[in-house]
């Protein structure tokens, strides 16, 4: 690392790169290469700072596969030349797209820091500032040389979280996101505090950084809900060309055990579609076969999604299914925490 850390700012779009039009009221999207002009405070900080933006800025709401794909590229393309990363989204979808994110990208070592803002950055309230930058502050972060932060993270509100952990809570508190079944990686108040368990991911540092960009979009999210009719889970399985099926259960992965319900869905995965069970409740995980009621999910190979959210679910979805793993494979790979998102170690 150079003495001074470089950055690179990838905005693609949301809340945060927006000002108000005082003469219409409407917001506008502003141009991003003016970032330092806009926010001086920035030049006080100790790195240099870069900035790539989304040709045609997107509201987070139209994001997709291809968008996930464009912001691979930027970073695998500067990857070597910048030191950490800051990547701007709305915070709509930025659970999801920072999950895949972390997904796609293999043998990380560096920080790429997601965030964005509930108002506009030319707001008199904006939270914008304070996030923007935070999240410098700590993908600029390092101890002797090395990064602190070698992982997919999510920074709003004083709060640093594993991207692949968490969810969109509030739609007008500032404090819009959360991590329900894992502690953030560090607080911002006076002093920047990283937690200890900071980087407990094993990586292996010799192996190369590499970027998948192969996601498999034949996924769907299927919430149980008392009074679901059989022909809605029925014409839902049937989808063509389904390949995975995160099933939001109840409590500790609950589901009705009726003869005809497990049928549809054992049917399901004899033709090789992959079905992970994750919970509705917001904290918690999954326990196959604690209660009666999944018994028989385990019985006929449903996935334990254990603590892992639904965002992150459809990620690791989109991402294992390319792999074509056989059911087994499949279900031993998911069942396995590959980037900290799920807690596969847990003795009841
Ligand atoms: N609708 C906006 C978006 O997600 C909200 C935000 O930026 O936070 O793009």
């Amino acid at each position: 690392m150079t003495n001074k850390p470089n950055i690179l700012l990838v905005y693609t779009g949301g809340t945060i790169g927006m000002v108000k039009d005082y003469e219409t009221k409407a917001l506008i999207a502003f141009d991003f290469s003016q970032i330092i002009e806009k926010i001086p405070e920035l030049k006080q900080l100790n790195c240099t700072i870069e900035s790539i933006c989304f040709d045609e800025p997107i509201d987070s709401s139209n994001m997709n596969t291809d968008y996930y794909v464009d912001i691979v590229n930027i970073l695998e393309k500067n990857y070597n030349n910048f030191d950490g990363f800051v990547v701007l989204t709305g915070s709509d979808t930025m659970a999801y797209t920072s999950s895949a994110i972390s997904f796609m990208l293999e043998n990380l070592q560096k920080p790429i820091i997601f965030t964005g803002s509930q108002l506009p950055i030319g707001d008199l309230r904006t939270d914008a500032k304070e996030n923007l930058i935070t999240s410098i502050e700590i993908a600029s972060a390092n101890k002797k040389g090395s990064p602190v932060i070698t992982e997919v993270c999510l920074y709003f509100e004083y709060k640093l979280y594993r991207a692949n952990r968490t969810t969109k809570i509030s739609a007008e508190q500032f404090e819009a996101f959360t991590s329900f079944n894992f502690p953030p990686l560090a607080e911002s108040g006076v002093h920047l505090k990283f937690n200890e368990h900071v980087n407990n991911l094993t990586k292996d540092i010799e192996k190369k950084f590499f970027v998948r960009k192969d996601l498999v979009k034949d996924v769907v999210v299927l919430k149980l809900f008392p009074g679901i009719s059989l022909l809605v889970v029925e014409s839902i399985l049937n989808i063509k060309n389904l390949k995975g099926v995160v099933l939001e259960t109840y409590g500790s992965g609950n589901a009705p055990n009726s003869d005809s319900f497990i049928a549809l869905l054992k049917k399901a995965i004899e033709k090789g579609i992959k079905i992970v069970n994750v919970t509705q409740c917001k904290s918690g995980r999954v326990i196959m076969g604690h209660y009666d009621t999944s018994v028989l999910l385990k019985e006929i190979g449903v996935v334990n999604g254990m603590d892992i959210t639904t965002e992150s679910a459809v990620a690791k979805m989109m991402y294992l299914l390319n792999e074509n793993l056989s059911s087994v494979e499949f279900k031993k790979v998911f069942e396995t925490s590959l980037r900290g998102e799920l807690t596969d170690k847990y003795h009841f």
